[in-house]
Protein backbone atom coordinates (compact mmCIF):
# COMPACT_ATOMS: atom_id res chain seq x y z
CA UNK A 1 0.00 0.00 0.00
CA UNK A 2 2.72 2.60 1.32
CA UNK A 3 4.43 3.38 -2.25
CA UNK A 4 1.42 4.23 -4.20
CA UNK A 5 -0.40 6.01 -1.01
CA UNK A 6 2.94 8.10 -0.30
CA UNK A 7 2.56 9.13 -4.12
CA UNK A 8 -1.04 10.03 -3.99
CA UNK A 9 -0.12 12.12 -0.71
CA UNK A 10 2.10 14.00 -2.35
CA UNK A 11 0.73 14.62 -6.21
CA UNK A 12 -2.05 16.71 -7.11
CA UNK A 13 -4.83 14.57 -5.75
CA UNK A 14 -3.14 15.30 -2.08
CA UNK A 15 -5.33 18.18 -0.63
CA UNK A 16 -8.80 16.37 -2.04
CA UNK A 17 -7.70 13.65 -0.37
CA UNK A 18 -6.59 15.47 2.92
CA UNK A 19 -10.01 17.03 3.22
CA UNK A 20 -12.12 13.88 2.07
CA UNK A 21 -10.34 12.38 4.87
CA UNK A 22 -11.70 14.57 7.67
CA UNK A 23 -14.91 14.87 6.07
CA UNK A 24 -15.35 10.44 5.83
CA UNK A 25 -14.08 10.86 9.73
CA UNK A 26 -16.69 13.56 10.89
CA UNK A 27 -19.12 11.55 9.82
CA UNK A 28 -17.81 8.45 11.17
CA UNK A 29 -17.34 10.27 14.75
CA UNK A 30 -13.94 9.79 14.86
CA UNK A 31 -11.88 12.26 16.63
CA UNK A 32 -9.46 14.19 14.26
CA UNK A 33 -5.87 13.03 15.75
CA UNK A 34 -3.36 12.44 13.62
CA UNK A 35 -3.22 8.94 14.33
CA UNK A 36 -6.78 8.51 12.84
CA UNK A 37 -6.13 10.82 10.09
CA UNK A 38 -3.21 8.66 9.13
CA UNK A 39 -5.09 5.31 9.30
CA UNK A 40 -8.24 7.24 7.68
CA UNK A 41 -6.51 9.15 4.91
CA UNK A 42 -5.18 5.12 3.41
CA UNK A 43 -9.30 4.40 3.41
CA UNK A 44 -9.55 7.02 1.45
CA UNK A 45 -6.39 6.71 -0.55
CA UNK A 46 -6.41 3.66 -0.99
CA UNK A 47 -10.09 2.08 -0.66
CA UNK A 48 -9.86 -1.42 -1.48
CA UNK A 49 -6.22 -1.66 0.94
CA UNK A 50 -6.05 -4.34 3.57
CA UNK A 51 -6.60 -1.14 5.88
CA UNK A 52 -9.52 0.15 4.22
CA UNK A 53 -10.90 -3.40 4.00
CA UNK A 54 -10.77 -3.72 8.17
CA UNK A 55 -11.83 -0.11 8.55
CA UNK A 56 -15.14 -0.87 6.60
CA UNK A 57 -15.78 -3.87 8.56
CA UNK A 58 -15.50 -2.15 11.58
CA UNK A 59 -18.01 0.52 10.35
CA UNK A 60 -20.51 -1.88 9.16
CA UNK A 61 -20.51 -3.46 12.59
CA UNK A 62 -21.34 -0.27 14.43
CA UNK A 63 -17.79 -0.76 16.80
CA UNK A 64 -17.17 2.92 18.10
CA UNK A 65 -14.17 4.11 16.88
CA UNK A 66 -11.81 4.43 20.43
CA UNK A 67 -8.06 5.27 20.83
CA UNK A 68 -7.91 1.61 21.41
CA UNK A 69 -8.98 0.60 18.04
CA UNK A 70 -7.33 2.84 16.50
CA UNK A 71 -4.17 1.95 18.15
CA UNK A 72 -4.61 -1.77 17.35
CA UNK A 73 -5.04 -0.83 13.46
CA UNK A 74 -2.09 1.05 13.89
CA UNK A 75 0.19 -1.85 15.02
CA UNK A 76 -1.35 -3.86 12.82
CA UNK A 77 -1.19 -2.36 9.92
CA UNK A 78 1.17 0.73 9.73
CA UNK A 79 4.47 -0.20 11.09
CA UNK A 80 5.14 -2.08 7.37
CA UNK A 81 4.90 1.50 6.07
CA UNK A 82 6.91 3.08 8.75
CA UNK A 83 9.69 -0.09 8.38
CA UNK A 84 9.87 0.29 4.67
CA UNK A 85 10.59 3.64 5.15
CA UNK A 86 13.30 3.00 7.78
CA UNK A 87 14.37 0.85 5.29
CA UNK A 88 14.68 2.43 2.09
CA UNK A 89 16.79 5.07 4.36
CA UNK A 90 19.19 2.86 5.53
CA UNK A 91 19.75 1.31 2.11
CA UNK A 92 20.24 5.03 0.86
CA UNK A 93 23.01 5.18 3.52
CA UNK A 94 24.12 1.80 2.19
CA UNK A 95 24.11 2.95 -1.26
CA UNK A 96 26.10 6.16 -0.74
CA UNK A 97 28.43 4.47 1.32
CA UNK A 98 29.18 1.78 -0.95
CA UNK A 99 29.84 5.06 -4.22
CA UNK A 100 32.46 6.29 -1.69
CA UNK A 101 34.26 3.22 -1.26
CA UNK A 102 34.34 3.02 -4.94
CA UNK A 103 35.30 6.24 -6.00
CA UNK A 104 38.00 5.46 -3.17
CA UNK A 105 39.30 2.35 -5.02
CA UNK A 106 39.25 3.82 -8.44
CA UNK A 107 41.44 7.03 -7.06
CA UNK A 108 43.80 4.78 -5.67
CA UNK A 109 43.85 2.98 -8.86
CA UNK A 110 44.68 5.84 -11.01
CA UNK A 111 47.22 6.45 -8.36
CA UNK A 112 49.05 3.01 -8.81
CA UNK A 113 49.29 3.23 -12.39
CA UNK A 114 50.55 6.62 -12.37
CA UNK A 115 53.10 5.54 -9.82
CA UNK A 116 54.24 2.18 -12.55
CA UNK A 117 54.53 4.74 -15.03
CA UNK A 118 56.99 6.59 -13.16
CA UNK A 119 58.44 3.75 -12.22
CA UNK A 120 58.64 2.42 -15.97
CA UNK A 121 60.12 5.71 -17.21
CA UNK A 122 62.80 5.90 -13.92
CA UNK A 123 64.14 2.14 -15.07
CA UNK A 124 64.85 3.96 -19.03
CA UNK A 125 65.94 7.43 -17.38
CA UNK A 126 68.66 5.18 -15.08
CA UNK A 127 69.93 3.46 -18.19
CA UNK A 128 70.24 6.68 -20.24
CA UNK A 129 71.91 8.66 -16.85
CA UNK A 130 74.99 10.10 -17.53
CA UNK A 131 76.28 10.89 -14.06
CA UNK A 132 75.76 10.77 -10.53
CA UNK A 133 73.66 13.89 -10.17
CA UNK A 134 70.93 12.90 -12.66
CA UNK A 135 70.89 9.34 -10.99
CA UNK A 136 70.28 10.90 -7.47
CA UNK A 137 67.50 13.50 -9.17
CA UNK A 138 66.11 10.52 -10.26
CA UNK A 139 66.26 8.15 -7.21
CA UNK A 140 64.86 11.29 -5.00
CA UNK A 141 61.85 11.70 -7.29
CA UNK A 142 61.29 8.27 -7.12
CA UNK A 143 61.09 8.14 -3.51
CA UNK A 144 58.93 10.97 -3.61
CA UNK A 145 56.51 9.31 -5.64
CA UNK A 146 56.70 6.10 -3.63
CA UNK A 147 55.54 7.83 -0.25
CA UNK A 148 52.70 9.80 -1.81
CA UNK A 149 51.66 6.31 -2.64
CA UNK A 150 52.16 4.63 0.59
CA UNK A 151 50.04 7.61 1.68
CA UNK A 152 47.36 7.11 -0.45
CA UNK A 153 46.90 3.38 0.50
CA UNK A 154 47.13 4.07 3.93
CA UNK A 155 44.40 6.60 3.75
CA UNK A 156 42.25 3.93 1.11
CA UNK A 157 42.80 1.08 3.85
CA UNK A 158 41.30 4.02 6.71
CA UNK A 159 38.49 4.64 4.53
CA UNK A 160 37.71 1.07 3.79
CA UNK A 161 37.96 0.00 7.54
CA UNK A 162 35.56 2.82 8.27
CA UNK A 163 33.20 2.24 5.18
CA UNK A 164 33.11 -1.88 7.10
CA UNK A 165 32.37 -0.30 10.63
CA UNK A 166 29.56 2.37 9.16
CA UNK A 167 28.18 -1.05 6.78
CA UNK A 168 28.38 -3.47 10.26
CA UNK A 169 25.99 -0.59 12.16
CA UNK A 170 23.30 -0.19 9.29
CA UNK A 171 23.37 -3.84 9.03
CA UNK A 172 22.42 -3.94 13.00
CA UNK A 173 20.09 -1.03 12.60
CA UNK A 174 18.31 -2.85 10.11
CA UNK A 175 17.97 -6.02 12.01
CA UNK A 176 17.16 -4.10 14.80
CA UNK A 177 13.98 -2.50 13.28
CA UNK A 178 12.90 -5.67 11.92
CA UNK A 179 13.04 -7.17 15.44
CA UNK A 180 10.81 -4.31 16.83
CA UNK A 181 8.31 -4.48 13.60
CA UNK A 182 7.59 -7.93 14.98
CA UNK A 183 7.75 -7.87 18.48
CA UNK A 184 5.11 -7.55 20.91
CA UNK A 185 7.11 -4.76 23.32
CA UNK A 186 5.39 -5.48 26.74
CA UNK A 187 6.23 -9.15 26.34
CA UNK A 188 8.92 -10.05 23.97
CA UNK A 189 6.99 -12.26 22.00
CA UNK A 190 6.14 -11.85 18.58
CA UNK A 191 3.14 -9.37 17.28
CA UNK A 192 -0.38 -10.42 16.00
CA UNK A 193 1.20 -9.11 12.69
CA UNK A 194 4.33 -10.92 12.52
CA UNK A 195 1.91 -14.30 14.17
CA UNK A 196 0.17 -13.69 10.63
CA UNK A 197 2.44 -13.74 8.51
CA UNK A 198 3.88 -16.96 10.11
CA UNK A 199 0.53 -18.05 9.99
CA UNK A 200 0.62 -17.70 6.23
CA UNK A 201 3.65 -19.22 5.63
CA UNK A 202 3.26 -22.17 8.06
CA UNK A 203 -0.21 -22.78 6.00
CA UNK A 204 2.06 -23.08 2.68
CA UNK A 205 4.68 -25.39 4.09
CA UNK A 206 1.58 -27.87 5.46
CA UNK A 207 0.67 -27.62 1.74
CA UNK A 208 4.03 -27.76 -0.07
CA UNK A 209 5.00 -30.97 2.54
CA UNK A 210 1.83 -32.78 3.47
CA UNK A 211 2.35 -31.82 7.39
CA UNK A 212 -0.30 -31.36 9.73
CA UNK A 213 -0.28 -28.13 11.64
CA UNK A 214 -1.95 -27.19 14.97
CA UNK A 215 -3.15 -23.64 16.42
CA UNK A 216 -3.81 -22.54 19.79
CA UNK A 217 -5.38 -19.52 21.24
CA UNK A 218 -4.97 -18.71 24.76
CA UNK A 219 -6.79 -16.33 27.03
CA UNK A 220 -6.46 -14.93 30.79
CA UNK A 221 -9.53 -15.29 32.69
CA UNK A 222 -11.94 -12.44 34.37
CA UNK A 223 -8.48 -10.46 33.48
CA UNK A 224 -11.00 -7.25 33.69
CA UNK A 225 -11.74 -7.77 37.36
CA UNK A 226 -8.25 -8.17 37.87
CA UNK A 227 -7.41 -4.85 36.08
CA UNK A 228 -10.26 -3.18 38.28
CA UNK A 229 -8.64 -4.87 41.35
CA UNK A 230 -5.00 -4.15 40.97
CA UNK A 231 -4.86 -1.50 37.88
CA UNK A 232 -3.17 -1.48 34.73
CA UNK A 233 0.20 -1.61 35.74
CA UNK A 234 -0.13 -4.95 37.85
CA UNK A 235 -2.32 -6.29 35.12
CA UNK A 236 0.75 -5.91 32.98
CA UNK A 237 3.22 -7.82 34.98
CA UNK A 238 0.47 -10.67 34.88
CA UNK A 239 0.21 -10.42 30.75
CA UNK A 240 4.28 -10.71 30.65
CA UNK A 241 4.30 -13.50 33.80
CA UNK A 242 1.80 -15.73 31.72
CA UNK A 243 3.97 -14.63 27.98
CA UNK A 244 7.07 -15.98 29.90
CA UNK A 245 5.39 -19.45 30.77
CA UNK A 246 4.44 -19.74 27.26
CA UNK A 247 7.53 -18.74 25.60
CA UNK A 248 9.45 -21.40 28.28
CA UNK A 249 6.65 -24.46 28.33
CA UNK A 250 5.61 -26.34 25.83
CA UNK A 251 7.53 -28.81 23.32
CA UNK A 252 8.25 -29.22 20.07
CA UNK A 253 9.71 -25.98 17.74
CA UNK A 254 6.34 -23.48 17.72
CA UNK A 255 5.69 -20.01 17.38
CA UNK A 256 3.93 -18.21 20.04
CA UNK A 257 3.00 -14.68 19.60
CA UNK A 258 0.54 -12.02 21.58
CA UNK A 259 -2.26 -11.69 19.52
CA UNK A 260 -4.40 -9.06 21.60
CA UNK A 261 -4.74 -7.61 25.02
CA UNK A 262 -4.57 -10.38 27.23
CA UNK A 263 -4.62 -12.96 24.44
CA UNK A 264 -2.21 -15.16 23.15
CA UNK A 265 -1.79 -17.41 20.29
CA UNK A 266 0.44 -20.87 19.39
CA UNK A 267 1.72 -22.26 15.91
CA UNK A 268 2.43 -25.79 16.14
CA UNK A 269 3.93 -26.74 12.39
CA UNK A 270 4.06 -30.12 12.08
CA UNK A 271 1.91 -31.25 15.00
CA UNK A 272 -1.58 -32.92 15.47
CA UNK A 273 -4.29 -32.79 18.46
CA UNK A 274 -1.70 -34.61 21.11
CA UNK A 275 1.29 -32.89 21.86
CA UNK A 276 -0.47 -29.51 21.62
CA UNK A 277 -3.14 -30.62 24.14
CA UNK A 278 -0.38 -31.83 26.79
CA UNK A 279 1.82 -28.80 26.23
CA UNK A 280 -1.66 -26.51 26.36
CA UNK A 281 -2.45 -28.39 30.12
CA UNK A 282 0.93 -27.97 31.20
CA UNK A 283 1.32 -24.27 30.38
CA UNK A 284 -2.35 -23.91 32.05
CA UNK A 285 -1.63 -25.83 35.48
CA UNK A 286 1.97 -23.94 35.30
CA UNK A 287 -0.14 -20.35 35.79
CA UNK A 288 -2.87 -21.99 37.87
CA UNK A 289 -0.69 -22.66 40.38
CA UNK A 290 1.32 -19.76 40.74
CA UNK A 291 0.52 -17.90 43.56
CA UNK A 292 1.06 -14.05 42.72
CA UNK A 293 2.27 -11.37 44.19
CA UNK A 294 2.59 -7.71 43.65
CA UNK A 295 6.43 -6.42 42.75
CA UNK A 296 6.27 -3.16 44.63
CA UNK A 297 4.52 -4.19 47.70
CA UNK A 298 4.72 -7.75 48.17
CA UNK A 299 0.84 -8.04 48.17
CA UNK A 300 -0.46 -11.53 47.44
CA UNK A 301 -2.87 -10.93 44.24
CA UNK A 302 -4.09 -14.67 44.13
CA UNK A 303 -3.89 -16.67 41.13
CA UNK A 304 -4.95 -16.51 37.37
CA UNK A 305 -6.06 -18.56 35.11
CA UNK A 306 -6.25 -18.97 31.24
CA UNK A 307 -8.67 -21.07 28.99
CA UNK A 308 -7.44 -22.07 25.33
CA UNK A 309 -8.29 -23.50 22.24
CA UNK A 310 -6.97 -25.53 20.03
CA UNK A 311 -7.25 -26.76 16.05
CA UNK A 312 -5.87 -28.72 13.83
CA UNK A 313 -5.39 -27.88 10.30
CA UNK A 314 -7.65 -29.53 7.89
CA UNK A 315 -6.25 -30.32 4.16
CA UNK A 316 -6.45 -27.22 2.23
CA UNK A 317 -7.58 -24.94 5.28
CA UNK A 318 -7.00 -21.03 5.15
CA UNK A 319 -5.34 -20.12 8.78
CA UNK A 320 -7.82 -17.79 9.14
CA UNK A 321 -10.56 -20.47 9.10
CA UNK A 322 -8.04 -22.72 11.64
CA UNK A 323 -7.94 -19.64 13.69
CA UNK A 324 -12.04 -19.10 14.13
CA UNK A 325 -12.12 -23.05 14.80
CA UNK A 326 -9.24 -22.30 17.45
CA UNK A 327 -10.88 -19.54 18.66
CA UNK A 328 -14.49 -21.34 19.32
CA UNK A 329 -13.03 -23.97 21.02
CA UNK A 330 -11.83 -21.53 23.60
CA UNK A 331 -15.14 -19.66 23.47
CA UNK A 332 -16.61 -23.30 24.91
CA UNK A 333 -13.48 -23.27 27.52
CA UNK A 334 -14.90 -20.14 28.32
CA UNK A 335 -18.86 -21.19 28.32
CA UNK A 336 -18.11 -24.24 30.12
CA UNK A 337 -16.31 -22.58 33.21
CA UNK A 338 -13.04 -21.42 32.15
CA UNK A 339 -9.67 -22.67 33.35
CA UNK A 340 -9.64 -25.47 30.23
CA UNK A 341 -8.06 -26.27 27.29
CA UNK A 342 -10.55 -27.39 24.12
CA UNK A 343 -9.86 -29.22 20.82
CA UNK A 344 -11.96 -27.76 18.23
CA UNK A 345 -12.46 -31.55 17.19
CA UNK A 346 -14.82 -31.36 20.26
CA UNK A 347 -16.81 -28.57 19.66
CA UNK A 348 -20.54 -29.15 18.31
CA UNK A 349 -20.85 -27.50 15.15
CA UNK A 350 -23.31 -24.49 15.59
CA UNK A 351 -26.40 -24.77 13.38
P1 LIG B 1 -12.93 -13.70 29.97
O1 LIG B 1 -12.65 -14.68 31.04
O2 LIG B 1 -14.25 -13.94 29.31
O3 LIG B 1 -11.84 -13.62 28.99
O4 LIG B 1 -13.07 -12.29 30.69
P2 LIG B 1 -12.08 -11.06 30.57
O5 LIG B 1 -12.46 -10.07 31.61
O6 LIG B 1 -10.69 -11.55 30.59
O7 LIG B 1 -12.36 -10.58 29.11
P3 LIG B 1 -12.76 -9.20 28.50
O8 LIG B 1 -12.52 -9.36 27.03
O9 LIG B 1 -14.13 -8.78 28.94
O10 LIG B 1 -11.74 -8.16 29.09
C1 LIG B 1 -10.40 -8.21 28.76
C2 LIG B 1 -9.74 -7.20 29.63
O11 LIG B 1 -8.33 -7.27 29.48
C3 LIG B 1 -10.08 -5.78 29.26
C4 LIG B 1 -8.91 -4.99 29.72
O12 LIG B 1 -9.16 -4.49 31.00
C5 LIG B 1 -7.80 -6.04 29.86
N1 LIG B 1 -6.66 -5.75 28.99
C6 LIG B 1 -6.58 -5.84 27.66
N2 LIG B 1 -5.35 -5.49 27.23
C7 LIG B 1 -4.63 -5.16 28.34
C8 LIG B 1 -3.29 -4.71 28.55
O13 LIG B 1 -2.49 -4.52 27.64
N3 LIG B 1 -2.91 -4.50 29.85
C9 LIG B 1 -3.78 -4.69 30.89
N4 LIG B 1 -3.34 -4.46 32.11
N5 LIG B 1 -5.02 -5.10 30.69
C10 LIG B 1 -5.46 -5.33 29.46
MG1 LIG C 1 -9.95 -12.74 29.02
MG1 LIG D 1 -9.79 -11.61 25.58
Amino acid sequence: MSADFETKMRGPEAYKVAHETLDVMERHAVWPTPLNFELWSHFVADPTGELALELNRLILSGEPMTETVSEELAAAYLPKARLNEQIRDAGDQLSKELAAVSTAIKEAQKSNETYGQTLASAGKGLTDAKDATQIKAMVDSLSTATRRVQKENKSLEKRLAESTGEVQRLREHLEQVRRDATTDGLTNLANRKAFDDELARACADADEFGTPLTLAVLDIDHFKNFNDTWGHQTGDQVIRYVASVIGRLGCTPRFSARYGGEEFAMIFPGEDATIVERCLEEIREEVASRMLKRRSTNEDLGTVTISSGLATRREGETGVCVMERADAALYTSKRSGRNRVTNAEAVPVAA
